[in-house]
């Protein structure tokens, strides 16, 4: 890519490329007047996705962060371009998995010496 763009190109229809990658994305309306860009003709379930980056469309063709936990097992979302995007770090989507992981790093560091190994079960006779 040449010169870095201000703003994201609009072309008709909503669209715009991605300055990153140059793919396009869908630039929508939110509730909160503002606007999102969008991963086109993408509509996973709403479970799959975390809360907070779930958008669904209203009535009127805007988008609002979909954050009913749990979310109804048939309700479609969309996603932003921005967790799709090969040239775009990825959020940390599953906060809890990543204190998890810190915290087994954690463990595996105190651990200097393996464990011993754990001695054969033994039964007790059933008779
Ligand atoms: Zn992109």
């Amino acid at each position: 890519m040449g010169v870095l763009e201000e703003r994201p190109r609009r072309l008709p229809s909503g669209k715009s490329r991605c300055p990153y990658c140059g793919l396009l994305q869908d630039r929508v309306a939110t509730l909160e007047q503002d606007w999102v860009l969008l991963e086109p003709d993408m509509n996973p379930l709403a479970h799959t996705v975390p809360a907070e980056y779930r958008w669904i469309e209203l009535s009127d063709g805007r988008v609002t962060v979909y954050g009913v936990c749990p979310p109804d097992q048939s309700q479609r979302c969309r996603i932003e371009h921005r967790l799709g995007c090969p040239e775009q770090p990825l959020p940390d989507l599953w906060p809890w998995l990543t204190i998890l992981r810190r915290e087994n790093a954690r463990q595996t560091e105190r651990q200097s010496k393996p464990e011993p190994p754990l001695p054969p079960e033994r039964w007790p006779d059933a008779g």
